[in-house]
């Protein structure tokens, strides 16, 4: 139908394309024996190499999505936890945001760092600041950041985040270094993707708030954001600039969800076509209260149970894309949206400039609220208990195994004998060195339960041998 690799991305998530998607999607929301097929096509397949998923086209998902037969979708829930079980096993990744920088030139009218929000705190984070909030968040236990700035070419402009970077890399505090840290800044040039590659980050991530392009123009009035085309294509400048780990998103509420969902597996259609390898992660945040921003104004607004279903479906049709939830969403949302293929949680989480170092959680320079207010221990022990391995763990990145390297270890189902093992020993780290007696009790029980799972028994003896190490303060990784 498409020859998707001569097309850019802003031609290939064609805008009838979506519309015909979702009147197909429509007219077989009822066809069982389809839906059936669908959900079959899309369980993991054992091979001798592992575990193959096929996946779904945006098409065929946004069928799924459409499904509103309980039966089916329960279906949908029980294939999306298959899924993750096959290729991530039980583990979740945790991260913390870092907000640099609340200034920002753009118009976005759901957010309250919009230009013409006056009475907002402008904050930006000196150097010295920065290194007190990272010092904040590594003595909570975190290893993973991602930061975040609004786009102001005066204020924030790459200089300042390369150097930021460049701080956070060279704090070496008591037990804990940051060890990854992905970017969530505006979209910028080739040059520029080069140079945050140069400073070693992990993931570029960008939201595209909306893939419908009329809405997105209205809700980005003014500032350079406007220009829905150098948006849409950032991910391929990214790449272009030798990032190979990029994470989609988009800012769920602003307009119709079935719309959203299929110009996202566009997306990622797009760059699996075009560089060969698809999103590493892709995140869904729901549109929050946030100052100076009428609730009222977005009434696309989803409900908990067609969130729930979104994710299912992502999770289906990429199977092999890490999914990241943020403490946009309560504990409660947080736990449905955990079955159903979630990799990724942030925890413990300030959205304020300097909230970190703070005692109370401020609120004049934040930029949405936060449901999920708990501590990262709280969040670390509640994962526990609810079955999940928190992991801290960033070998892969360490080692160079990112983009497709890191996908060939995913697609060929070695993550349970490489990440479960180095998630145990990250998670032993945490609890030595930073968990509460109730969170240590909960977690060596559960670090022995999980070594038994380990399949080669060199692997799990090696596993073991490490996590008695790191007991005695030497640290060690896979
Ligand atoms: N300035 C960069 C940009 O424009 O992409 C960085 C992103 S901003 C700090 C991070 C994300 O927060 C945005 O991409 C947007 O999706 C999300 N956001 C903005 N306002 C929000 C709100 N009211 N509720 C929830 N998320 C919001």
């Amino acid at each position: 139908m498409y020859n998707v690799k001569s097309l850019k991305a802003e031609e290939f998530i064609d805008n009838q394309e979506i519309l015909d998607t979702i009147e197909y999607a429509e007219a077989n929301k009822y066809n069982f024996e389809f839906i059936e097929e669908l959900l079959e096509k899309a369980r993991p397949l054992k091979t001798a190499e592992g575990c193959v998923c096929r996946g779904l086209t945006h098409r065929e998902a946004s069928v799924l999505l459409a499904c509103d037969e309980p039966k089916y979708i329960e279906k949908m829930y029980q294939v999306a936890q298959e899924i993750k079980d096959a290729f991530y096993g039980n583990r979740i990744v945790l991260f913390a945001p870092l907000y640099l920088s609340n200034y920002c030139i753009n118009g976005c009218v759901y957010c309250p760092y919009h230009a013409k929000n006056k009475h907002i705190a402008r904050k930006k984070l000196t150097q010295e600041e920065v290194k007190a909030e990272v010092i904040a968040l590594q003595d909570m236990g975190h290893k993973r950041l991602a930061i975040e700035a609004g786009e102001d070419p005066v204020n924030n402009p790459i200089e300042y985040i390369l150097e930021c970077i460049n701080t956070i890399y060279s704090i070496h505090h008591k037990n804990g270094d940051i060890r990854r840290v992905n970017v969530n800044i505006a979209a910028t040039t080739v040059e520029n993707y080069r140079k945050l590659k140069e400073a070693g980050i992990g993931t570029y991530i960008l939201f595209q708030e909306t893939y419908n392009k009329k809405s997105y123009e209205e809700l980005h009035p003014t500032g350079p954001k406007h220009d829905y085309a150098y948006h849409t294509e950032a991910m391929d400048r990214a790449m272009e600039g030798g990032i190979d780990d990029v994470g989609l998103g988009v800012l769920f509420g602003l307009e119709s969800y079935r719309y959203e969902f299929a110009g996202l597996l566009m997306h990622a259609e797009h760059l699996e076509a075009v560089h060969g390898v698809g999103p590493h992660t892709i995140s869904v945040p729901r549109v929050k209260h946030a100052d100076d921003i009428d609730p009222e104004a977005f009434d696309n607004s989803i409900p908990d149970e067609i969130f729930t279903k979104i994710a299912a479906c992502i999770r289906i049709a990429v199977p092999y894309t890490g999914m990241i939830i943020s403490t946009r969403e309560s504990e409660e949302v947080r736990r449905k949206m955990l079955q159903v293929g979630i990799s990724q949680v942030s925890g413990g989480s300030r959205t304020s400039v300097g909230g970190y170092t703070q005692e109370e959680r401020p609120h004049d320079t934040e930029q949405f609220d936060v449901s999920d207010q708990r501590t990262l221990d709280e969040v670390v022990k509640w994962l526990m208990e609810t079955g999940h391995i928190p992991s801290f763990c960033t070998a892969c990145y360490r080692a160079g195994r990112t983009g497709d390297r890191f996908m060939s270890l995913c697609k060929t189902g070695q993550i349970i004998n490489c990440c479960h093992p180095n998630a145990l020993m990250t998670l032993t780290e945490y609890l030595v060195d930073y968990a509460s007696d109730e969170t240590k009790e909960v977690g060596y029980k559960m670090i022995e339960e999980e070594l038994r799972k380990i399949p080669k028994e060199n692997v799990r003896k090696t596993a073991a041998e490490n996590i008695e190490a790191i007991k005695h303060s030497d640290r060690r990784d896979f």
